[in-house]
């Protein structure tokens, strides 16, 4: 989720300039550290927008703790502009190669420190537009198909231990979009999607993969609780109706095929086309239904 305030970590270990940057950044969220293991634990607990990394310090020097940081996934896309006395060439090739996106010369002007933090902020928060953008179905918010398929694998990939695919697909599509016009199948399937989104089980990586097909990666501890889940959601959707142009109320529903992964299922194409195997059985069986393999 968007923060409304960007937050910023000032890591150095002399009083003076972390006062000088508090008073500087006052329209900043800020918080500090004062050495180099506190400033590893404040970025992964916190995921500040940006850091401001003084390089001398004792201990752990700043190159150090960027490399650190630049190696976890949860803290190497922090933007790292490293603020240091030092001025030599060796110092700043390092700084770039070990993974820090600026290099400010103290002392500093303050206006100019001012306008790089604003400017590495402005292209951070592109990046994680455009990030957006390539991960996210326009129409329903939900995850695409490319990012389904890129966290489902990095949860197969984690342990395949009680993991689940769901397979669903939205029943005579067609003639929904034949009968009542592209813009009303379109509502159909947003509220599909959010109805989904709204009672599945908490940690599903929930993705649309096709035009009206949709997949679900679920771990969970009983296969009861996951059948019963995706039976509720589907009872859901067809007591759900949107009313057409011409006041005809449309009704539609859903058909879903689970599958469970074991020892012998080798990656996540494979646990997909069990659940899909599942799905075409329940279309065969009448649509409407949900079956597991
Ligand atoms: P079945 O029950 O066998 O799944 O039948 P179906 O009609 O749902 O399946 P079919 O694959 O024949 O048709 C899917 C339709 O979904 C065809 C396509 O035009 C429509 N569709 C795909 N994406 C969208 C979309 O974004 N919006 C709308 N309105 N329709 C879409
Ligand atoms: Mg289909
Ligand atoms: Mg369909």
């Amino acid at each position: 989720m968007q923060k409304s305030k960007r937050t910023i970590l000032i890591v150095d270990d002399t009083k003076i300039n972390i006062d000088i940057l508090l008073d500087l950044l006052s329209d900043y969220d800020v918080a500090v550290a004062i050495d180099g293991k506190s400033a590893i634990e404040i970025a992964t607990g916190e995921c500040p927008d940006l850091i401001l990394l003084d390089l001398m310090m004792p201990e752990m020097d700043g190159f150090e703790v960027c490399e650190i940081l630049k190696s976890k996934d949860d803290t190497k896309d922090i933007p790292i502009v490293f603020i240091t006395a030092k001025t030599d060439e060796d110092s700043i090739e390092r700084a770039y190669e070990v993974g820090g996106i600026d290099y400010v010369v103290k002392p500093f002007k303050p206006r100019e420190l001012l306008a790089r933090v604003k400017t590495q902020l402005k292209l951070k928060e592109l990046l994680e537009h455009l990030e957006f953008i390539a991960s996210h179905d326009e129409m329903t918010g939900i995850y695409n198909r490319r990012k389904f398929f890129y966290e489902a694998n990095k949860k197969f990939e984690d342990s395949k231990e009680g993991l689940f695919a769901v397979m669903i697909d939205i029943d005579h599509f067609k003639s929904i979009n034949d009968s009542y016009g592209h813009p009303l199948g379109d509502k159909v399937i947003k509220l599909i999607t959010s109805t989904i989104a709204e009672n599945i089980l908490k940690d599903c990586i929930f993705g649309r993969i096709g035009g009206e097909e949709f997949a679900l990666l679920c771990r969970e501890n009983y296969k009861d609780e996951l059948v019963n889940n995706i039976e509720s959601v589907r009872r859901s959707i067809e007591k759900l109706e949107i009313i057409s142009d011409s006041k005809k109320s449309v009704k539609f529903t859903i058909s879903n095929g689970i599958a469970q992964a074991d020892a012998n299922t080798k990656n996540l194409d494979e646990l997909l086309k069990e659940a899909d195997i599942a799905l075409y059985k329940a279309k065969d069986c009448g649509r409407n239904k949900v079956v597991f393999r």
